[in-house]
């Protein structure tokens, strides 16, 4: 499965297994500390920076089957 696009203030995200680099330090995070879905193909992943703390989210849309 492809994901297009998952953006969040500074972060772009290329697909669901696209590791995001801190926006505070530019680290490579590895795995989302914790993930929400909030329906309609929208998923919320939540990142803390192992090398400095930061805590950031990404937003991730999955799209929906075509009606
Ligand atoms: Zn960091």
């Amino acid at each position: 499965m492809r994901i297009d696009s998952a953006t969040q203030t500074g972060v772009t995200v290329s697909n669901l297994l696209g590791r995001p680099h801190c926006p505070q330090c530019g680290e490579t995070l590895f795995a989302a500390t914790a993930t929400e879905f909030l329906g309609r193909g929208r998923l919320v992943n939540t990142w803390s920076c192992d090398a400095c703390d930061h805590v950031f989210q990404t937003m991730v849309k999955v799209p929906g089957p075509r009606r």
